[in-house]
Order: C-alpha cells, then sequence, then structure tokens
C-alpha cells in the first residue's frame, strides 16, 4: 500500500470495535484511524481518544449525537468504515459511509437484514465495497473470490453463472449453550446461562442470539443479501468447534470450507486488507488433536431458523421485523421479563401481521422497525 488508508471504527468500545483496534494498530504503516464512536461508554472513549488522538470522536447517546456521528462520516470520508455498532442503530451509520464513498467493512449485520436491496444499491451506485465481516459469510465471500476471479479468466460471465455455480451456501453455527439441552431444561435457562458462550467472546445482544440460533436465523437473511442466493439454498450445520466457519457447495457436488481460529481479527484483518490477502500473525489452526463436529440443528427446539427461512421467502418488509421483534424479545429477556422460549414466540407473533408492502424506501424500513417493535412490546405487556 502506498498512503495510509483511513480508517473509521464505529461501536469503537464494543467486541468488535476492540478486535478492530488491535489489527489496525498491527500495522500503523498502513492505516490510521480518523473516526471513532460509542454510544455511552464516554470514558471508554476518552482512553481510546488518547490512544488515538488524529481521531474524532462521537458519543452517540450525547444529545445530537447521532446527527454529528453521520456528519463525522460525511465530512471525514474514510476511506474503509467498519461498522461494529449492535443492533439496528448501525443501520443509518452503514449508510453515511456509502453515501460519502467509503468502502464499508461491515459486522452489523442489522443494516444488511433490515435494508438489503437499498443498501447494497446505493453501495452499487456509489461504487464502494460492502466486505462481510461476519464470520460465516466473511468466509463465504472470500472462498467465492476464488471461483469468480483468480481461478477464471473471464470473471464477469462467471459472476453471472454464480446463480448455477453454487448449489447450496452451508452457515456453520456453535448451537450456542443450550445445544444438549432438552426443550424442558430451555424453559427455565436464565440470562446468565444463555450469556455463556462456549466458543466465541461476543457482545451481550449477540450472545443471546447465539443462544436461540436468531443469529445463525440473522445470518440466512444476510446471506441470501450478500450472495443474492434463493433462501432454499442457505444451510444451517451445527459445528459446536467453530472452527470451519462456512462451507460452499458447488453444482459439481463438492463442498470448499474455510477454517480458522474463532477470533474476530481474521474476518476484520481480511475486510480491510481485502481485495489483497496479506500475512497476518494471528494464531494458525493446529490440527494436533483437533475433532470436528457436524450435526444437524434441532429445528423445533430452535425456532428462530425457520421464522428466518420463512420471513426470507416472504421478503418484503418480513427480515426487518424479524430483526426489530427479536431485538425487543432480546431486550426483555435481558431485563427478566420474559423467560427464554418466549423470544421465538413474541417474533412469531409480530412477523404474524401483514408486512408485505413493498415499499423499501428508508423512511418505510424505520417505520417499519418503529411498528414491529411495538406490536412485540404490547404483546410482552
Ligand atoms: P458490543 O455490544 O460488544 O458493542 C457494540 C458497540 O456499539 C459499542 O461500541 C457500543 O457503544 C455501540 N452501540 C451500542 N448501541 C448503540 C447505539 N444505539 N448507537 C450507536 N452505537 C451503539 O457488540 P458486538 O461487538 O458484539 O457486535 C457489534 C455488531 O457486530 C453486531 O451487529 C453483531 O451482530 C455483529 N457481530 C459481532 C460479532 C462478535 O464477535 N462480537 C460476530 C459477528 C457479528 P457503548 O460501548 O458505548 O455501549
Ligand atoms: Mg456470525
Amino acid at each position: 500500500m502506498s498512503e495510509k488508508k483511513r480508517i473509521a471504527v464505529l461501536g469503537a468500545t464494543g467486541s468488535i470495535g476492540k478486535s478492530s483496534l488491535d489489527i489496525i494498530s498491527r500495522d500503523k504503516d498502513n492505516f490510521e484511524i480518523v473516526l471513532l464512536s460509542s454510544h455511552q461508554s464516554r470514558q471508554k472513549l476518552d482512553n481510546l481518544k488518547d490512544q488515538f488522538p488524529s481521531a474524532v470522536s462521537c458519543l452517540t447517546s450525547e444529545e445530537n449525537g447521532t446527527e454529528k456521528l453521520l456528519s463525522a462520516i460525511s465530512d471525514i470520508k474514510p476511506d474503509i468504515t467498519i461498522n461494529g455498532i449492535s443492533g439496528a442503530a448501525g443501520l443509518k451509520p452503514s449508510l453515511a459511509a456509502i453515501e460519502a464513498g467509503s468502502h464499508l467493512a461491515l459486522a452489523n449485520k442489522e443494516t444488511i437484514v433490515m435494508a438489503g436491496q437499498l443498501v447494497m444499491g446505493l453501495a452499487k451506485e456509489k461504487k464502494v465495497n460492502i466486505i462481510p465481516v461476519d464470520s460465516e459469510h466473511s468466509a463465504i465471500f472470500h472462498l467465492l473470490k476464488f471461483f469468480t476471479e483468480e481461478t477464471h479468466t473471464d470473471a464477469r460471465r462467471h459472476e453471472e453463472n454464480k446463480e448455477s455455480l453454487i448449489s447450496e451456501v452451508i452457515l456453520t453455527a456453535s448451537g450456542g449453550p443450550f445445544r444438549n439441552y432438552t426443550l424442558q431444561q430451555m424453559e427455565k435457562v436464565t440470562v446468565q446461562d444463555a450469556l455463556a458462550h462456549p466458543t466465541w467472546n461476543m457482545g451481550p445482544k449477540i450472545t443471546i442470539d447465539s443462544a436461540s440460533m436468531a443469529n445463525k436465523g440473522l445470518e440466512i437473511i444476510e446471506a441470501c443479501v450478500f450472495f443474492n442466493l434463493a433462501p432454499d439454498k442457505i444451510k444451517v450445520v451445527i459445528h459446536p468447534q467453530s472452527i470451519v466457519h462456512s462451507m460452499i457447495r458447488l453444482c459439481n457436488g463438492v463442498i470448499y470450507a474455510q477454517l480458522s481460529k474463532p477470533d474476530m481479527r481474521h474476518p476484520i484483518h481480511d475486510a480491510i486488507y481485502w481485495p489483497v490477502t496479506t500475512p497476518s500473525t494471528l494464531e494458525p489452526v493446529s490440527f494436533d488433536s483437533l475433532t470436528l463436529e457436524f450435526i444437524k440443528p434441532d429445528i423445533v427446539k430452535f425456532p428462530m431458523l425457520n421464522l428466518a427461512w420463512e420471513a426470507a421467502k416472504k421478503g418484503a418488509l418480513y427480515p426487518n421485523v424479524y430483526n426489530a421483534a427479536n431485538e425487543i424479545a432480546v431486550a426483555a429477556f435481558l431485563e427478566q421479563k420474559i423467560r427464554f422460549l418466549d423470544i421465538p414466540k413474541i417474533t412469531e407473533h409480530v412477523l404474524q401481521k401483514d408486512w408485505s408492502a413493498n415499499n423499501l424506501e428508508l423512511e418505510s424500513i424505520l417505520d417499519t422497525d418503529k411498528n414491529a417493535r411495538l406490536i412485540a412490546k404490547k404483546y410482552i405487556e
């Protein structure tokens, strides 16, 4: 790289934010942090500001904090924006980054689930790349690179054939802490039980989503949008070791997989250097005493999976509603207002309304998000 890449890290105080700052700090010759954001962790943000004095910082819980962040993105125009904000709050900053012509290294899956069509359309128009950071999608994205660019001379024609080339995308899931629980046992689990993820160390919302498999549900929808594939082509397999991050089965029946340690710094590294594959100092997978298992998911114990496939098939505003209802249910579970198994019940209740209106403009997406949350809250009460 000749000039330093100017990077924004949104959600800098979170789990993805911390991993991003670690990766960027390893290569100060090539990267410079120009913008940092957090929501309410003022002290942590101030500490980061001391570490990266040339970066602008935004605390979004402050009055007009979100607006300030959005204008900072559009003024600064980072080369790359890493979006590690949790939840629906990540959508507007993603759009602001794309509008500003910044490439987006996207961990905030809600951006794609809520507004896939809008976001992908805008990225195309503004000629910016959206590189997935979610480990499964990162795996598929980089696997596909080998079939669309490097091994094929006529890449463009190959891209057009993607639909017939890929027969399945297979997302792996750790199965979370309740993989071996019976439904009866799952009725009684506590917040603490659900927060104890066996392989990944992540923020609280996504950790609960991993326990209910809503995280995989969101990722099913995310994969349909990112790779422009029908929901039927997205499969899920439980892989408790979280070493295989996802697989693609091509039309010849052969499966290709991506393996690395369960460490989000891998997909972050790959996203910020994309399209170049560069050496990393992260610990590689060792095959000494490694056993890999693959198990069919139990769709009765984890109804959030089928709800996601249905929402993806129905399209329109259903994916957005799946996300909004689940966010409200997870917040209520974290506040101990509902039981763990109420999460899918609440989500299903909200999805049963008619969300087939096909207006996928930002205003309609945000209105729907609000309505779905209100319905979920009313149902909880
Ligand atoms: P964390 O909860 O650890 O961090 C969230 C970050 O976003 C914090 O910096 C937080 O600031 C900020 N934030 C919270 N609420 C708002 C808001 N309303 N407006 C603006 N900023 C806000 O989350 P994770 O790092 O675990 O996850 C971030 C995103 O990445 C999620 O979309 C998640 O699904 C996705 N992801 C995460 C993975 C992981 O390993 N953690 C793996 C794959 C995807 P503050 O500290 O001040 O609250
Ligand atoms: Mg993931």
